[in-house]
């Protein structure tokens, strides 16, 4: 339908609407009668109607329509046009179309003497139906947003709607429409004859283009859309434009990533580095003292620090310098940035606080920083961060009081203090966490969260990234490198907060229905980002990423033990955390009877008793492996018991994942005694957990990613 005249209409409508005042990139809302004809391009169906200036032509206008008829006020100052009396529904003939139109015009007049009446609306009537809304908005980071759910007037009450990010796809569509409750109600409730969900289908992806289409249309609601078992009906609705068309954030740029080497320096210099252990420039020097290359303290009071000679200037070292750590106050940083320019340094760590964080003429600090290091080709970490980690290669630029251990995880913080916290957790007695890349990214000014993941995601010793996020700028941009990342190594996000920015002045229904942080779980989903509440869950999730053979093929689980009471825990926890139980077909079944006591409880989960031997255990498993298109991921759940060792337990799953891809998972619940069990599952790398809720919890989040 879309096409070069809805082109034209479009921009026609824009015109139509454009302020006076052009210095003003202004809002406003199109009116009924507009929003109607706007969205009739995209095939949206929308109500007849003509727009009448006295009774007798009303009367006109709805016979030719045919009754009945609705009628409504055409204002622009009205925008809830039930409250000023501005609404007739069920008019059935001539009389009753004037005195409709007498009574709008007097009781919107008593409601707002100031309100321009450009007419009366006569449209019309539609039958009753279920009442849906499609909405849209602009999130700053993420650009376009589809809102979908019950609508009518309870809709704020009710809070069933789901989010999409546009572009999608048509399965996204889909999966939007059973995403919510009302589904329930779409599919027919009680006897009820279903309600056209291809109609719908097709409505959304229509409503999705006018809004792709529309760069000026800021936000949009259709609400009420009626549903009928044919076809379905706009009964109303608000669309808002602005001036300009709306920018939408940068795509990626790849020219702008950081080449690897310019992360393996061979020689480091510390601005003012310290022998005073209050100072920053102590620690930070400290820490570089493990570094395989070269490192020089610079610093014009000292001959020597930490028992290395020391250097007044950047200048004074006789030697190359391939990256600088800066710690000195920030006035002095742009004229440092300079030496650092002239000296030929690639990376410049900048920890120093006091730049945009503070005020405007930190602000101008900064920006005076990033324009001299950019003529000079420097890259610049932070500033107002705590540093880059890189423990594979002995490279610690912060200065937290112990370095993290090398290892297979890169996290990536927009908090400082966490970073601390993380890193002091693993090296805490028990844990075997260690890091292939640490990093605070502070201000961003010029590396941001891209590049550090883009590093993770060409570092040889990185297995899965952790993000800790509060507010990513250039969202789209992210999601299409996260797109990519997850397609090799999988990404689990901590996402704090859930900021109100850019909603406030929301005059739809669907800007108030979904927050930001809504946003960014759908953002995450779509690129495969999976999202965690907290850090040891971070942990958990990224490290059984990590390991998986293959990626998760969806939710559905078997469940294997030898004790009972976990069995009735797992179908609690699991549909807290949305795994889903299957039933075992009569086919396993039978399968399983052929070795199992007959006492079995021939269900899933498969209780094996008390008494449960290797060679019951051993059997499930190989009946599951040659029926392996029958599940997604099979949890072993073990207690402490004398028929069978820990270590044996652990033997047989290790065994089995030699047979299937699928996911396998341990759950020990029972203290040290099972330690041998659980140690030889995380030797095998095999997710293995000790508290049944843990477990589902986890897989919970790490199913997340087979939603797409
Ligand atoms: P408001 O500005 O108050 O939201 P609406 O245009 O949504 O005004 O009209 C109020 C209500 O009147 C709608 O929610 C719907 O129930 C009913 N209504 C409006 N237009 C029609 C129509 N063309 N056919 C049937 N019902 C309608
Ligand atoms: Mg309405």
């Amino acid at each position: 339908m879309y096409n070069t005249d809805s082109r034209a209409f479009i921009l026609a409508i824009v015109e139509k609407y454009r302020s006076t005042d052009m210095s003003v990139n202004a809002t406003k809302m199109l009116s009924e009668a507009d929003g109607y004809n706007l969205l009739r391009q995209f095939n949206v169906p929308a109500p007849t109607f003509e727009i009448v200036q006295s009774p007798d032509d009303a009367a006109k206008a709805a016979t030719k329509i045919g009754y009945p008829v609705v009628m409504k006020i055409v204002s622009p100052q009205i925008i809830h046009k039930s409250d000023a009396g501005g609404v007739v529904v069920g008019i059935k003939t001539d009389a009753e179309a004037k005195d409709a139109f007498n009574k709008i015009v007097s009781s919107v007049k008593k409601y707002n003497a100031d309100a321009e009446i450009k007419g009366i609306i006569v449209e019309e009537m539609a039958k009753p139906g279920l009442e849906l809304i499609i909405g849209g908005k602009i999130d700053p980071a993420f650009g376009r947003v589809l809102t979908f759910g019950l609508g009518g007037t309870l809709v704020e009450f009710f809070k069933d709607v789901g989010i999409r990010l546009l572009p999608c796809r048509d399965e996204e569509i889909r999966s939007l429409i059973h995403q919510i409750r009302g589904y329930t109600l779409i599919k027919g409730y009680r006897g009820e004859a279903p309600k056209d969900e291809e109609f719908l289908f097709q409505t959304l992806k229509n409503a999705s283009a006018f809004f792709e289409k529309n760069e000026n249309v800021v936000e949009f609601d259709i609400n009420p859309l009626r549903l009928y078992e044919k076809g379905g009906c706009a009964v109303d609705a608000r669309v808002i434009i602005q001036d300009e068309p709306v920018k939408i954030a940068e795509h990626y740029d790849p020219a702008k990533i950081v080449p690897l080497d310019y992360y393996k320096p061979r020689s480091v210099a510390v601005i003012g580095a310290s022998d005073d252990k209050t100072k920053m420039g102590y620690a930070v020097f400290r820490n570089l003292l493990q570094f395989p290359g070269k490192v020089y303290p610079v610093n014009n009071k000292r001959d020597e620090i930490q028992g290395v000679k020391c250097y007044p200037t950047l200048g004074d070292i006789p030697g190359s310098v391939d990256m600088v750590v800066i710690t000195v106050p920030a006035q002095l940083v742009p004229g440092i940035m300079g030496e650092c320019g002239k000296k030929g340094v690639k990376m410049a760590v900048v920890i120093t606080a006091g730049f945009k964080e503070m005020d405007a003429d930190g602000r101008a600090l900064e920006n005076r920083m990033v324009e001299i290091a950019k003529n000079f080709g420097i890259r610049i970490v932070g500033p107002n961060c705590l540093g880059l980690i890189l423990p594979p290669y002995k490279l610690d630029t912060t200065y937290v009081s112990t370095s993290p251990l090398p290892g297979d995880i890169a996290f990536i913080s927009q908090s400082g203090a966490i970073v601390n916290a993380v890193v002091g957790i693993s090296l805490s007695e028990g844990s075997e966490m260690g890091y292939s890349e640490v990093v605070s990214v502070g201000n961003q000014c010029d590396l941001d969260f891209l590049d550090y993941m883009s590093y993770a995601q060409r570092d040889p010793h990185t297995k899965s990234i952790i993000l800790y996020v509060e507010e990513i700028k250039n969202g789209v941009a992210f999601m299409e490198m996260a797109k990519e990342i997850t397609k090799t190594k999988p990404i689990v996000a901590i996402k704090a907060g859930s900021s109100k920015r850019g909603q406030a002045a929301a005059a739809s229904h669907t800007g108030s229905l979904s927050g930001s942080f809504d946003v960014y779980m759908e953002a995450f989903r779509k690129c495969g980002v999976v999202p965690v509440k907290t850090i040891p869950g971070a942990f958990q999730v990224a490290k059984a990423l990590g390991n998986l053979k293959k990626p998760i093929t969806g939710r559905r689980a078997v469940v294997i033990t030898n004790a009972g009471g976990f069995a009735v825990l797992s179908n609690d926890y699991a549909e807290t955390w949305g795994i889903e139980i299957i039933d075992l077909p009569k086919t396993l079944i039978d399968e399983l009877n052929t070795f199992l006591p007959p006492f079995w409880n021939k269900n899933n989960p498969i209780d094996l008793l008390g008494d449960a031997t290797e060679a019951r255990f051993r059997g499930v498993f190989d009946v599951l492996c040659r029926n392996e298109e029958l599940w997604d991921m099979a949890i072993l759940v073990n207690f402490p018991n004398k028929v069978l060792a820990p270590d044996r337990v652990a033997q047989i799953l290790i065994d089995t994942s030699k047979k299937t891809d699928k996911l396998l998972v341990g759950t020990f619940v029972g203290g040290d005694c099972l330690k041998p069990g659980v140690n030889l599952l995380k030797e095998h790398n095999i997710p293995v957990f000790e508290e049944l809720e843990f477990t589902y919890r986890a897989l919970g989040h790490l199913s997340w990613t087979a939603d797409r």
